[in-house]
């Protein structure tokens, strides 16, 4: 068996791995031997056939049959006269079906180039690569050469995906350690999920993105390439395929801010700061996590912006989510720690100017003009009067690098602006300018994320 450079493939062939009952989580599915991949087929080939005896996806343990329709349609699994065949005819034919093919063709597989075993279309693997792409194939056209190895990686596939509310979902990373690890999670995952009585049909709002925050969370490791989340159904119903990424240097942030020794500081206070009062935070992070990235540290920052209206003060949150900020910049946007370095110092600056009129409405006031640039320009142009009359002349309040990452057009100014604002509140909070404490907004967590026995 080969990785090739189809992602659903390479995650079936870890799946394959997984089920043929591999431990070292090191080896690679290309090491497998035929035997343990036999072993893999013969799983596969007893749940499938297995299904034969009930008698629709209404029954106990009908979750292979269920996911046929969106896996297999048109397979031995479910043909239109199913009623009317024997429990015996069923098992016949699904194991004619999944038999393993002896024949080589003189054609090669489309995906690694070894010796292909047959033709296969929509009855056997989903789509390729999106709707473009489509598996079906025209009539008279046999599908896609494919060897054995690829074909039995497609069966695994489903094991290697979370399925629920009519879709399949599989993780896949360009980093073998982390699609290993997994796969092998979701594998042991999707077959506690076929043994239930019954399988919750519904997903839940985005719940394929929560759990692949979950899976990211559980990694030890350095992530060192981007994961993708492959939604799909190869349903006649209604054929479809999604892709979201979550590039390297999020999907390593989000892992190392995910880890269960940072859990209750800097990431509980960031799944605060996506609560709403209908949406759990962290449904909401999960979401912006796959869907729009640069609205997580802003989330964080318009949080700190509302806690402190409120308040009049820097809330007790500020210290961790000033901390998580910074690091987001330094690490998703690649701002080089000198930039950084600059407007913490302006920050420091700024937060010791308003310290000296620590009335309620000396923070209301920066906070007004900190929104609009222009406002902003104008205030630190105030300020840097009062700032020299107190400070050794040579030394400006803001610097011309400073101004220039403030307000010369670009991507990062916004996000320069905001860490400005982070950075007085965190200069704020560490000199005791604090107020309320981070009890009050209890409720606001969530477990979501958190599993039992991971
Ligand atoms: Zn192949």
């Amino acid at each position: 068996m080969q990785l090739t450079a189809h992602p659903l493939q390479r995650v079936g062939a870890y799946a394959v791995a997984a089920l043929a009952g591999v431990k070292d989580r090191r080896r690679s599915p290309e090491s497998l031997s035929a035997e343990e991949i036999e072993v893999a087929r013969d799983r596969m080939t007893a749940d499938v056939v297995a299904t034969a005896e009930l008698v629709d996806t209404k029954a106990p343990r009908s979750f292979w049959l269920s996911a046929s329709y969106l896996l297999w349609p048109n397979s031995k699994m479910n043909p239109t006269n199913r009623k009317s065949l024997s429990i015996a005819q069923r098992r016949d034919q699904i194991k004619q079906w999944r038999e393993c093919p002896t024949s080589v063709l003189a054609v090669p597989c489309v995906l690694c180039g070894q010796a292909a075993c047959g033709f296969y279309g929509k009855v056997d693997i989903p789509l390729a690569a999106s709707i473009e792409h489509r598996n079906t194939t025209v009539p008279g056209h046999d599908g896609m050469a494919l060897c054995v190895g690829c074909l039995t990686s497609f069966y695994a596939l489903p094991y290697g995906c979370s399925i629920r509310g009519g879709k399949a979902a599989g993780l896949h990373s360009w980093d073998d350690d982390v699609l290993a690890k997994m796969t092998v999670r979701q594998v042991l995952r999707t077959q506690q999920q076929a043994q239930l009585a019954s399988t919750d049909a519904s997903a839940g709002a985005y719940s394929r993105e929560v759990e692949a925050l979950r899976a990211l969370r559980t990694y030890e490791h350095r992530i060192r390439a981007g994961v993708e989340l492959y939604v799909f159904s190869n349903s006649n119903k209604q054929q479809t395929l999604d892709v979201h990424s979550i590039e390297q240097p999020l999907a390593e942030w989000l892992r190392a801010t995910l880890q269960p020794a940072t859990l209750g500081t800097g990431f509980r206070y960031l799944i605060r700061a996506h609560h709403t009062p209908k949406t759990a935070g962290s449904v909401r992070l999960a979401y912006n996590a796959f869907h729009r990235p640069e609205r997580l540290a802003g989330t964080a920052v318009s949080y700190l912006a509302r806690l402190t209206d409120a308040l009049g003060a820097p809330a007790p949150e500020t210290i961790e989510l000033a901390g998580l900020y910074q690091s987001f910049i330094r690490e998703v946007l690649d701002v080089p720690q000198r930039e950084v370095d600059q407007i913490v110092q302006l920050g420091d600056r700024i937060g010791e100017l308003l310290r000296k009129h620590p009335q309620r409405g000396t923070l209301k006031e920066f906070e007004h003009v900190h929104s609009e640039p222009v406002r902003l320009q104008a205030w630190l142009k105030r300020q840097a009067t009062a700032w020299t009359l107190s400070h050794d002349v040579s030394e400006a309040l803001v610097t011309t690098e400073q101004w220039r990452l403030l307000f010369e057009p670009g991507d990062r100014v916004r996000f320069h602006r905001d860490l400005l604002f982070v950075s007085v509140l965190e200069h704020l909070a560490k000199t005791g300018w604090l107020a309320g404490t981070p009890a009050d907004r209890d409720d606001q967590d969530d477990t979501i994320l958190v599993e039992e026995n991971q």
